[in-house]
């Protein structure tokens, strides 16, 4: 028994652990939605207490509402990300079809493009074709 794998991950196991890094991130996100909802009710009651000043300018409690949504965002990008894996596209760059790194969908769970196509996107974003 002297099975030795020196480069890379099989396919199978890379997939394996790409599932688990999405669904382990999906239990953490919607944990941390949770918990900022009821920070948000706590806020709620807090500002319904007699003698408080209602909806008012209340920077703290729209700041919790811009977090629920950015993790709502995030959610659903992660639930598109695990669609793209159950349908065996997850985890290749949609630019040159080139496995995406394992370090970076750790980093960015969601990402559609390799570092490489990544950068060139953006810099192709940034400059408006003239
Ligand atoms: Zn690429």
């Amino acid at each position: 028994m002297t099975v030795r794998r020196v480069k890379g991950t099989e396919p199978e196991a890379r997939n394996a652990q790409l599932l688990v890094l999405l669904t382990d991130r999906r239990q953490e996100l919607l944990s941390q939605i949770r918990r900022s909802l009821a920070e948000r009710q706590e806020e709620f009651q807090s500002r319904d207490a007699p003698g408080s000043h209602g909806w008012g300018a209340a920077p703290e409690g729209s700041l919790t509402l811009v977090v629920v949504q950015q993790q709502e965002q995030l959610l659903t990008q992660i639930d598109a990300a695990i669609g793209r894996h159950k349908a065996g596209t997850y985890g290749r760059c949609v630019s040159c079809h080139e496995e995406i790194a394992l370090a970076r969908l750790r980093a960015l769970p969601f990402a559609q493009r390799c570092a490489g196509c990544q950068e060139e996107w953006e810099e192709q974003r940034e400059r408006p074709t003239s």
